[in-house]
């Protein structure tokens, strides 16, 4: 077993789904930096249940490359594993299973591995971890510790975000927002709908709209700009309404999952929709009772990743892997939100996206050993 391996198998053996604590991951981490010398800060959430982890390896001073991924899982629940999903499996056939195997702990394992050798000889310029919690329930650890970024923490010139790329340079990703709808009717009995407002039967409405919304955004598609779909996609994952087949619905409420290209506006979409209900809907809504209504939230936001070829991470990554095609993803991560902060971010990391999320999750093997040449790249690049 490579050092790389081992550590993967420690942090597989941490069950770090979204819902639990990450904290015995992220002490275990900062005692391994301990170990070797290097503190790391760690910065806990609200009810101190979780944390974000930073270090810097070399000089204490702004800029360097900042080697950043999350430490959480998605559940196992529910799904045919053929072996523990927290204990790393070798089957001899060149892979290796397990949660959060190729999503995303082989990143950080390989830099945790590589730690011996950049603290070797002194590098002339920094590299940072940024480790965060909750990515997979909407890149909501991230932003707690970018905001120290540039204030107690060291800015990173470039960040590389060690999502499953197989090791390709992306460029650009699609961004997340998230609104949820609530419409409030009037409760009558079912043969006398002309007394009643249905929540249910208006929040279907609603529904039929946004997928009217999104059909237009594809017919008017650019199929090469490089995303698939071509196109911000809008989309109704949840609905809940109405108590029983006989009773006009008081209660119904979706949540809907907006997918935008960088360059669209998510906010724009959530106020066309609002705007369209206004003036449609609502009117007869309140003809029948006016305290019945419709309320639009937004929950939660994850920046989109602009392409920038210029950026300085654009560059350095792509000088290490020779990798000079675009490539775009639809998924989110927090390279967004580092660029968004106003640092270069790409997304390059071991493992396939295809691996990512299912039963029997695995890396290949050459996936992990590639990430550590490039890492080791990073490093001599970093000393020079
Ligand atoms: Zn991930």
């Amino acid at each position: 077993m490579t050092d790389a391996v081992e550590m993967l198998a420690t942090l597989v053996g941490f069950d770090t789904t979204s819902s639990k604590s990450n904290l015995d991951l992220i002490h275990f981490i900062s005692d391994r930096l301990a170990a070797a010398g290097v503190d790391a800060t760690i910065l806990p959430n609200a009810d101190g249940t979780k944390a974000n982890l930073f270090a810097t390896i070399g000089p204490k001073r702004q800029g360097g490359v900042c080697l950043s991924g999350h430490t959480d899982v998605v559940p196992v629940a529910g799904q045919p594993w053929e072996t523990d999903p927290f204990l790393l499996t070798d089957k001899g056939d060149g892979r290796l299973y397990g949660r959060g195997t190729c999503d995303m702990k082989a990143f950080p394992a390989c830099a945790l591995a590589l730690l011996p050798e950049m603290l070797e000889k002194p590098l002339a310029r920094p590299i940072h971890f940024a480790f965060s919690y909750d990515e997979e329930v909407g890149c909501r650890g991230a932003p707690e510790m970018i905001a120290e970024i540039g204030e107690s923490l060291p800015k990173p010139s470039v960040v590389i975000i060690g999502e499953p790329t197989e090791m390709k340079v992306v460029s650009a990703h699609k961004g997340m927002w998230f609104f949820r709808t609530t419409v409030t009717g009037k409760e009558a009995h079912s043969s006398q709908m002309q007394n009643g407002v249905s929540a249910v039967m208006v929040a279907s409405r609603l529904v039929a709209k946004l997928d009217e919304m999104v059909k237009a955004r594809a017919a008017a598609a650019d199929p090469d700009n490089g995303f698939t779909p071509p196109y911000t996609t809008i989309h109704v994952g949840q609905i809940n309404g109405g108590t029983a087949p006989n009773i006009i619905s008081r209660h119904a409420e979706f949540v809907c999952d907006v997918r935008n290209l960088p360059d669209d506006f998510p906010e724009d979409i959530q106020q066309e929709f609002v705007d369209w209900y206004t003036a449609e809907i609502l009117p007869e809504m309140h003809a029948i009772d006016p305290s019945s209504g419709i309320e639009t939230v937004t929950e939660n936001v994850v920046a989109g990743l602009r392409e920038d070829r210029e950026s300085e991470a654009e560059t350095f990554v792509r000088q290490i892997t020779g990798d000079n095609d675009t490539h775009y993803v639809s998924y989110g991560t927090e390279a967004g939100q580092f660029q968004q902060a106003g640092m270069a971010a790409v997304v390059c990391g071991p493992g396939s996206i295809l691996q990512a999320h299912q039963p029997n999750e695995f890396i290949e093997k050459s996936q992990v050993a590639e990430c550590e040449a490039f890492l080791r790249r990073v490093i001599e690049r970093c000393r020079a």
